[in-house]
């Protein structure tokens, strides 16, 4: 499924473009609001994430241009700003969602999930992340280890998602902070290792093998 980010602040635009395309999306970037405009009118995107200060068109323009111009694929509005009236203006020029910065990338996720379920053209999002015995319902929230159950706080479950989700690959603890605990988050990568720590009392303290591995000098992964 393709989408398309238009944000000019390069760290945000590279964050959203990986974190996006290791939940398995297609991401195109466009760096300004005509840029923006054209690939929305060029190509049929499930969704499009769009940051309001823009060079050249700003975001709410480029929503009510793509609007006249009968395009509907779904937006989400991402701004600064927190008025309301900001807010009613996002959602006046047609987009249908939106979203105050700074956000972390899981909202953003979540966000992105709900809106594709909404529009019809959206395809069903798995509900169960599976990988050997670990399984995680993204509905209710609930990870089972085998046939226990394990209570997991949220960041312990956004934590654990990222892993399972993707058993066997390593990520760094720059990249679990960034999709976890968000981009702008201001704290050490320390915050993941203690996580981690958490997670491998709930996870692995039983008899069954450990899963939560640490790759010494890059990071950690889920034992496939
Ligand atoms: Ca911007």
């Amino acid at each position: 499924m393709r989408l398309l980010v238009v944000e000019d602040e390069h760290n945000v635009a590279a964050a959203l473009q990986s974190g996006l395309t290791a939940e398995g999306f297609n991401v195109d970037v466009a760096s300004d609001g005509d840029t923006g405009f054209w690939l929305a009118s060029e190509h049929d995107y499930a969704l499009i994430i769009l940051d309001v200060m823009l060079p050249s068109r700003n975001g709410y323009q480029v929503c009510r241009d793509l609007r006249a111009a009968d395009n509907h694929t779904p937006i989400i509005m991402l701004t600064a700003k927190d008025g309301e009236y900001d807010q009613a203006e996002g959602l006046d020029t047609g987009a249908d969602d939106y979203l105050v910065k700074p956000f972390s990338f899981v909202v953003l996720l979540a966000h992105v999930r709900a809106l594709l379920r909404r529009s019809s053209a959206g395809p069903q999002i798995a509900q169960f992340v599976v990988a050997g015995d670990i399984e995680l319902d993204r509905t209710t929230r609930r990870c089972r280890r085998g046939t226990n159950s394990v209570d997991l706080t949220k960041r312990e479950f956004d934590l654990l998602e990222v892993l399972v989700a993707h058993p066997g690959q390593v990520f760094s603890k720059d990249h679990l902070l960034s999709q976890v605990w968000g981009p702008s988050f201001d704290g050490g990568t320390n915050v993941v290792e203690v996580y981690i720590g958490y997670l491998r009392r709930k996870i692995d303290g039983g008899p069954a093998p450990a899963r939560i591995e640490t790759v010494h000098g890059h990071g950690y992964r889920l034992a496939p």
